[in-house]
């Protein structure tokens, strides 16, 4: 019996071989030392993911030494946000997730690059680096539809921490079914007037930005999937420190988000843990 039940656990393993992830960091102006080896556990719970971390030179770096081989991975996950990369690894990158490779971008990777046409157009909006009404227009809720202003003002801001709902904005997406209505996020950064070019950004989860906490008072898109040539993205801007990425939530979506981008299906079930709308959830 017991060499039967070894069997089978092997040929089911074999069976669902890992997804291959690149996760990039190097520089962020968050703790990407203790948050990356976070995002690697999360993405690894379960054999889902088997991800090799690629970590670019600190600011003022040598760049030369760097050499990701993105077309190696079935998605790239980002949790950097410094330095323009070189143009030739730019150029690998555009025509990698062009040609159909995933991407994942993850809190302040959506900081990153404002300078950098595609990488703007994978994100759907950014923040910060200058950002402004040149970048793009923000996302708004309006009458039940995400509509584009173009009205003038910052690209990027946040308020207080806290716990916020997230409410679900397109419950047939792959990413989204069978996920609840409504769900509390652990204590985050919850990012307010992002901006760029906005094109087919599908968004899937929005919360409210209070006022009173220094926000927009805008319903902020946080969780979306933008279409790239034939590529995938999925852009959480969740997760600024390791009390958010505790959150069910939070390592759900992420997973469920990257096996979309990875291969445009989800297989994964959502957890009985799942938050509610009232009760947040820490993974064990
Ligand atoms: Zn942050």
């Amino acid at each position: 019996m017991k060499l039967l039940a070894l069997f089978s656990l092997v040929a089911l393993s074999a069976s669902a071989a890992p997804l291959k992830v690149l996760l990039v960091d190097g520089q962020n102006n968050h703790a990407w030392k203790q948050t990356s080896p976070e995002l690697k556990a999360i993405l690894e719970e379960g054999g889902l993911c088997a991800v090799d971390v690629s970590t670019a030179p600190a600011k003022g770096g040598d760049w030369k030494a760097w050499h990701p081989d993105f077309s190696a991975y079935q998605v790239v996950v980002s949790n950097y946000n410094g330095e323009l990369w070189p143009e030739d690894i730019r150029t690998a990158f555009e025509k990698y997730v062009g040609d159909g490779g995933g991407f994942v971008s993850v809190h302040a990777a959506d900081n990153s690059f404002p300078e950098w046409k595609a990488y703007n157009e994978m994100i759907g909006v950014g923040g910060w680096g200058g950002r402004n009404e040149k970048s793009g227009p923000y996302l708004r809720l309006r009458e039940d539809k995400w509509t584009l202003d173009p009205v003038a003002g910052r690209g990027g801001s946040h308020g207080q921490q806290h716990e916020f709902v997230m409410t679900t904005r397109a419950p047939e997406h792959p990413i989204m079914a069978g996920l609840p209505a409504k769900w509390l996020h652990k204590q985050d950064e919850l990012y307010d007037r992002l901006r760029g070019p906005a094109q087919n950004v599908t968004v899937l989860s929005s919360a409210k930005s209070p006022t009173e906490k220094g926000g927009s008072g805008e319903e902020e898109p946080l969780l979306m999937a933008i279409p790239f040539g034939k590529g995938r993205v999925f852009h959480t801007a969740l997760g600024h420190g390791l009390e958010a990425l505790k959150c069910v939530g939070f390592a759900v979506t992420l997973r469920r988000g990257t096996e979309w981008a990875a291969t445009g299906a989800v297989t994964q079930k959502v957890p009985a843990d799942f938050p509610t709308e009232t009760a947040s959830k820490a993974r064990p």
